[in-house]
């Protein structure tokens, strides 16, 4: 049997509630996937956890479901943020869809000195951050920040989160989190142009950053990001 499809809905979710679909959902769950009135699908909304469902009305454009029964609770990823400098358009959904899978909760695209790209279409990216959770598994959907100034970011620090600073000055250098403890945390990958000098000198400062290397090669930014957060959910995270 085919794996069971699961659609993220942005409503509140309790049994014997009736779904009214989207024009898309609609045109995927009936058009795409071919399910009829009475097919099993799953649903979660970010909250309430996933749920059973059912198909009660199929239309080209339009339709329902009919939730059954909660199966699951709502787990959500531990308390990491990822910040990025947005890069070209495929790479930058790629880090998206990769920190969902992950288990970010929380998805900051940041202008640095460098960054190669002024602008993101925040709604396109947040919609793949809702695909990639209903692909992995998630009851979670990470929520993606508009784009923001590094520097303004770091001005208004929140309190107790700490940032994993992945440095390209340091690649050589043992990848690991010293003495590192669970808790708030934020991760920050730099652009394809690396981070400027300035910027390297205020993030060596600040108490709460801890200088990081990804080993002996320089990744790409895409890349980085996945080994940033591997080595983050290994040595603290739930991949423990
Ligand atoms: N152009 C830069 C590299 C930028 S790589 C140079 O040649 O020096 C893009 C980002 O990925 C970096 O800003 C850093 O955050 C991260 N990164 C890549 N490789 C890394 C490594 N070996 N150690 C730590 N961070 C790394």
């Amino acid at each position: 049997m085919a794996a069971k499809i699961r659609l993220f809905v942005d409503q509140p979710l309790s049994p014997g509630q009736s779904v009214a679909l989207s024009d898309a959902q609609a045109h995927y769950l009936f058009g795409v996937m071919r399910l009829a009135e009475g097919a099993p699908v799953t649903l979660f909304n970010g909250r309430d956890g996933a749920f059973s469902a059912e198909v009660a009305r199929a239309h080209k454009r339009n339709g329902t479901l009919a939730v059954v029964e909660r199966t699951a609770p709502m787990v959500p990823p531990p308390d990491l943020w990822l910040l990025f400098a947005p890069i070209k358009k495929a790479r930058t959904d790629f880090i998206v869809e990769k920190a969902v899978e992950m288990g970010a909760a929380r998805i900051c695209p940041v202008q640095t000195d460098f960054t190669n790209s002024e602008r993101i279409r925040q709604d396109r990216l947040q919609a793949h951050a809702v695909e990639a959770a209903e692909q992995c598994g998630a009851t979670y959907v990470p929520e993606v920040a508009e784009l923001a100034k590094l520097s303004a970011l770091l001005d208004r620090w929140p309190e107790g989160r700490r940032l994993m600073f992945c440095d390209e000055s340091l690649t050589g250098e043992p990848a690991r989190l010293a003495a590192a403890k669970p808790g708030p945390w934020a991760i920050l990958i730099g652009p394809e142009g690396g981070f400027s000098d300035p910027e390297r000198a205020r993030l060596h400062g600040l108490p709460f950053a801890t200088p990081v290397s990804l080993g002996p090669r320089i990744l790409r930014a895409d890349t980085a990001a996945v080994a940033a957060l591997t080595l983050w959910q290994t040595t603290l995270g739930d991949w423990r």
